[in-house]
């Protein structure tokens, strides 16, 4: 038998859905949101739907943006010559909070992996390929996560680019083994991108 009133339940279930959320924590987002204010309630279903339907992926970076060419992309700050290229776009604000790298990215929305599946067509491999093909690109920088999927991924978009000219980096293994570039500390990050070698 069902406890809740249905639309309580339809609440929960979904918040459950989001990563992270455990089935109590649900539970308690639901009452917490059906005690709120109307307006407040109002709020938060507002930010999620222009979040969600305001952005999408830069047609040049496939960052996730809100105007296309993303801020990054569009920047003369920036130097366009220079990519990094992530997993993710939390890769990027990891990336950006170092404040100290002022070149643009590429983010592959995943990591070659075929043991769920994932080759190099399910990734923004290609993107980055027509890029580099017709952008002045001097350097690609392969900052993916020092684990085993980050890792293939890297050697697979370096033979793809190297025979292009280009010069192709990887970060520093400063990160330990297996571990994610989004969680690295800034000291840490920035050491392992000062300290990266040629592929
Ligand atoms: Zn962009």
């Amino acid at each position: 038998m069902n406890y809740y009133i249905e639309s309580i339940a339809r609440l929960i279930n979904e918040l459950s859905r989001l990563p992270g959320i455990g089935g109590k924590t649900a539970q308690r987002l639901a009452f917490h949101i059906i005690d709120l204010p109307k307006d407040r309630v109002m709020d938060l279903t507002k930010a999620i739907i222009k979040a969600r339907e305001g952005i999408r992926y830069c047609s040049v970076c496939c960052n996730l943006t809100d105007r296309d060419p993303c801020v990054v992309c569009s920047s003369h700050n920036r130097d366009q010559s220079l990519i990094c290229v992530v997993k993710d776009p939390r890769d990027v604000v990891a990336m950006e909070k170092l404040q100290d790298y002022k070149g643009v990215y590429h983010v592959l929305h995943g990591s070659i992996s075929p043991m769920e599946g994932i080759g190099p067509d399910d990734i923004r491999i290609k993107e980055l390929v027509q890029r580099v093909n017709s952008d002045q690109v001097k350097e690609v920088i392969m900052a993916t996560n020092p684990d085993v999927e980050g890792e293939a991924t890297a050697v697979y978009i370096s033979r793809l680019l190297k025979p292009m000219g280009i010069k192709v980096t990887r970060i520093a293994h400063g990160i330990p083994v297996g571990g994610d570039l989004e969680y690295a500390d800034q000291v840490t990050l920035s050491k392992a991108l000062e300290g990266r070698r040629e592929m």
